[in-house]
């Protein structure tokens, strides 16, 4: 059992879930926070079974005040925190052409603002902790980290999801410049940008097999990811097995991004 405390936003499903999963199956204790209170709920309680490992936050990460209440709760439920993951995130279709102010600045608020929020109250916190401190010569001793969920799609574009691209590719530019920032106090800032993975957000993929064939068309691996297979990124930017790696996008993405063409499926 470690004393390490996480926050996952977004984490009442999908990859949120599979990253709070992974955090208390590794022994540290995790604040899963998100705007579904059943669902967040459910997994909190199903994760701490007997223990008070995990908690439930109820938590729009798009809102200043709901961010506020969330460190506020983390902070008198464990009186620390080493890390979060960024991962609350929402896709509204629309093009450049026909998409509505509205629909634009929520996806923003959300995938953007919300990780800025977030990882602006957690920074301020471990910044106020490690200035505190008498002797800052261990300061990779305690390996606190921020990462951001981004996607792909900071680096190639659906125009037909023009907010969420937009959204990702600030995601990146948000990781660099926090990395920066905080690199004196030993605080590491990376980013996961995964490919076609199999969770709710990809339903509309899932459920059809010619949107699946068009993906797996553009995936070497020939599969869409499990949101476990995000997971275990997260766990090691959050770890010190990666004590040396800030600034950075690692991309788990079945191959996608290498390729500059389509595969042929089996049976083609
Ligand atoms: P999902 O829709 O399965 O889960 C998203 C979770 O975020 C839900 O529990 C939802 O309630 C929560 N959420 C939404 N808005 C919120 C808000 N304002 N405040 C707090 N919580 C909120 O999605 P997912 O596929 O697990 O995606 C998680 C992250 O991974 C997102 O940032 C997404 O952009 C990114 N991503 C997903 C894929 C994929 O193929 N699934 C690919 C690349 C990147």
């Amino acid at each position: 059992m470690s004393d390490r405390v996480y926050i996952v936003t977004g984490a009442a499903k999908g990859i949120g879930l599979a990253c709070a999963q992974r955090l208390v199956g590794d022994g540290h204790r995790v604040v899963l926070a998100d705007m579904d209170v059943k669902s967040g709920a459910e997994a909190a309680k199903d994760l701490a079974g007997e223990t008070e490992r995990a908690i439930f936050v109820e938590c729009d990460v798009a809102d200043p005040l709901s961010v506020h209440n969330l460190m506020a709760e983390t902070i008198s439920a464990f009186d620390r925190v080493d890390g979060v993951i960024n991962n609350a995130g929402i896709a509204i279709k629309g093009g450049a052409l026909d998409m509505s102010i509205e629909d634009f600045d929520r996806n923003l608020a959300v995938n953007l603002r919300g990780a800025f929020l977030v990882s602006q109250a957690v920074a301020r916190h471990m910044v106020k902790e490690i200035e505190g401190r008498d002797d800052r010569s261990g300061l990779t001793d305690r390996p606190y980290a921020i990462v951001n969920m981004s996607s792909i799609n900071e680096q190639v574009a659906i125009p037909d999801y023009v907010a969420y691209t937009i959204s990702k590719g600030g995601m990146r530019q948000m990781t660099r410049a926090m990395s920066i920032e905080l690199a004196p106090y030993g605080i590491r800032v990376n980013a996961i940008g995964p490919g076609s993975i199999k969770t709710d957000m990809l339903a509309s993929v899932n459920s059809n097999p010619e949107a699946m064939n068009k993906v797996l068309k553009r995936t070497p691996l020939g599969r869409p990811g499990h949101p476990d297979e995000i997971a275990s990124v997260a766990a090691f930017l959050l770890s010190e097995e990666s004590s040396y790696i800030t600034g950075q996008t690692i991309y788990p993405d079945g191959g996608r991004l290498a390729l500059n063409y389509t595969m042929a499926l089996e049976g083609e």
